[in-house]
């Protein structure tokens, strides 16, 4: 008989399934199963329709069937079969393959990638075998037929007897390589494996005979083999039962038995959506943070399922890089499963499901910093970077998602505490949002800077993240209140009587701060008066755009652009040192360089920056106790 030859196209995705990694290889089983998959749902949406057809459930089921001996696996269904013309059609081309286009293009650069990722099809039955047998019945049809091949060579289709409608796979399973193993497909506890992993939610059982051990009769330590049908997989999934029927635990399960974390999720969000896209998702914010978080490694995305198929692991499409560190899972009915990498990217749908998600995590979070504060702290201590890092990123598009998210930690309150939680409660005469900047609380309470911003009794936010301050130049304002680093020039705070002082000495006190910058001059671009010191002798302080808090965090970037901040260094003309200094200035130059040189020093010291010469420092310091 002579063979029939492979649409053109069907032979190029041939020749991929047959070279294609070993890695990839056991999707095959996936592919054949979701296929059966689909002709019992034919048969069933036909029952819908037609009166003469009823639909039993317990008649439809899908088996598979392992023969080492003669090294076949049989795939059978009892699903809605195929015509003579239809083996011919469907499994002669590849009729709607949207994959192909975007394979030929990549075949080279990352096909493997793609057949692990997407559905492919009947072909990836050539895998793992070199011989391929369809018997198949169509559902009204009295004649069954027979499709057979070896690949690329072609195909043939003879009549055939069969009795039940349904299809019949039988693959002649590939002999083993030096560096290919075959028999694991016809392995139970692998195959069991691979249907857990990729079909285990298909919707109606799938069978298997599997060898179990029991007791011999009449002995209690000889056992012997038995068989036993079993139904491999568990048929409903978690996401598609009702919420009302589901506990927490069951939720915790589900995530430990998907392996989205060690820990215990701080919150998880069950969604059905049955509007213009239909989906069902179950998504979950984790406690802690994975060891790989803030690394390069990690990547973000939701495992992706195309009506009760997975289709991809990660699928990065469905999160914001802000909220990366949801963990969980979608199902659609309304996306095809042979789609490409490419198309995802722009299949609407998922756009959509994309969308309506990253606003229920936003709600959700919410209502979390709302009804539940702790719970939403301990959430906020492993990712609130991630969520300051959002409103950094790509521009501050995102702030206004994010803003209301954000915390941090409070002079007044001394516990994280909110934007809004800060404005509402403003006094009136206040200006500004004030921050400051450093390594840590402690240290931060301990800024001169912050003086006079505290004794004004303003709340002060301090930032410890490298990130905080770039987030906050970002947001600009919140509520229309402006943010102001306690180290800013210009701090707001209206004039008071020590003010009037300042004013009046700054030109009595004139050549002073002129000779002493001169002294800095490569390291500081002025001297002044401070405003804002009270009890402590000096400061420094930034004007311009870059803090030096900035600076740090730019600097000990690779690299680095050398911004620097542009450093005032404030005295406080009301601390004895300031006697000192005077005198020194009239009496001895020596001596008011020495001064000049340790106060720099000491502003350094307190900002948490490096003393450009140590040495030279503690030899001052040896100077003025002789
Ligand atoms: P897809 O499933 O995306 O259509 P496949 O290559 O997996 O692509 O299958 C091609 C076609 O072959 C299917 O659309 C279906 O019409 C037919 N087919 C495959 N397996 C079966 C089966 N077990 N029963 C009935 N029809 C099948
Ligand atoms: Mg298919």
């Amino acid at each position: 008989m002579a063979k029939k030859q492979f649409k053109a196209e069907s032979k190029r995705l041939l020749d991929m399934m047959i070279n294609s990694i070993y890695s990839q290889r056991e999707i095959f089983l996936r592919e054949l199963i979701s296929n059966a998959s689909d002709a019992i749902d034919k048969i069933y949406y036909k029952a819908l329709t037609d009166d003469t057809l009823s639909f039993d459930k317990d008649n439809y089921y899908i088996k598979v069937a392992a023969d080492k001996e003669n090294r076949t696996l049989k795939i059978s269904d009892t699903g809605i079969g195929m015509t003579k013309e239809e083996l011919e059609h469907n499994l002669g081309t590849i009729a709607k393959s949207g994959s192909l286009a975007f394979k030929n293009e990549n075949e080279l650069k990352d096909g493997h990638d793609i057949i692990g990722q997407f559905g492919v099809g009947f072909y990836s039955a050539f895998m793992v075998a070199d011989v391929v047998t369809v018997t198949s019945k169509a559902l009204g049809s009295d004649d069954a037929y027979k499709w057979e091949s070896t690949g690329a060579d072609g195909y043939t289709i003879v009549p055939y007897e069969k009795d039940s409608v349904g299809t019949e796979i039988i693959l002649k399973i590939k002999e083993n390589t030096e560096d290919e193993n075959y028999d694991e497909y016809l392995e139970e506890y692998r195959l069991k494996a691979i249907i857990k992993k990729y079909s285990d939610f298909i919707r109606y059982p799938i069978k298997m005979d599997v060898t179990g051990k029991r007791p011999k009769e009449g002995s209690e330590n000889e056992f012997e083999d038995y068989r036993e049908e079993q139904i491999i997989n568990s048929m409903v999934p978690i996401w598609r039962k009702n919420k009302n029927e589901l506990s927490p635990e069951d939720y915790e399960k589900f995530y430990s038995e998907k392996h989205y974390g060690f820990d215990k999720p701080i919150k998880h969000i069950h969604i059905s959506v049955d509007g213009a896209v239909r989906y069902n998702a179950i998504l979950f914010i984790p406690e802690k943070i994975p060891f790989d978080y803030y690394t390069k490694e990690y990547e973000k995305g939701l495992e992706l399922y195309s009506n009760g198929v997975l289709i991809m692991n990660k699928c990065p499409d469905l999160l914001p890089d802000y909220f990366s560190f949801v963990k969980g899972m979608v199902d659609s009915e309304d996306l095809s499963l042979n789609i490409s990498r490419e198309m995802l990217q722009h299949d609407r749908q998922l756009k959509l499901i994309a969308k309506n998600i990253n606003k229920k995590i936003k709600s959700e979070l919410q209502s979390l910093l709302k009804n539940e504060r702790e719970k939403y702290e301990e959430f906020y201590k492993s990712f609130g970077r991630q969520l300051k890092y959002g409103v950094y990123s790509d521009f501050g598009s995102h702030k206004d998602v994010l803003q209301d998210l954000l915390m941090f930690y409070s002079s007044k309150e001394k516990k994280l505490v909110t934007l809004d939680e800060y404005v509402s409660r403003m006094p009136e005469d206040q200006k500004y949002i004030y921050y400051a900047s450093g390594e840590s609380y402690e240290r931060i309470e301990k800024l001169p800077q912050a003086e006079l911003v505290l004794e004004k009794g303003y709340e002060i936010l301090y930032f410890t993240d490298d990130i905080d301050e770039f987030a906050i130049r970002m947001l600009m304002t919140y509520k229309d209140k402006e943010f102001k680093s306690v180290s800013s020039g210009d701090l707001g705070i209206e004039a008071e009587e020590n003010q009037h002082d300042t004013n009046s000495e700054e030109n009595e006190n004139k050549e002073l701060f002129d000779y002493m910058k001169n002294l800095l001059s490569d390291k500081v671009k002025d001297v002044r008066a401070s405003k804002r010191l009270k009890t402590h002798p000096v400061c420094l302080a930034a004007d311009g755009e870059v803090t030096i808090e900035m600076e740090k965090i730019l600097k000990s970037m690779p690299n680095n652009q050398h911004i620097q901040a542009d450093k005032v260094l404030e005295i406080n003309i009301n601390h004895e040192v300031f006697q000192s200094l005077k005198n020194a200035f009239e009496q001895d130059k020596e001596k008011l360089n020495l001064y000049t040189n340790l106060l720099y020093n000491q502003a350094l010291l307190i900002e948490g920056l490096a003393i450009n010469d140590p040495v030279e420092f503690t030899n001052d310091i040896c100077k003025i106790m002789v």
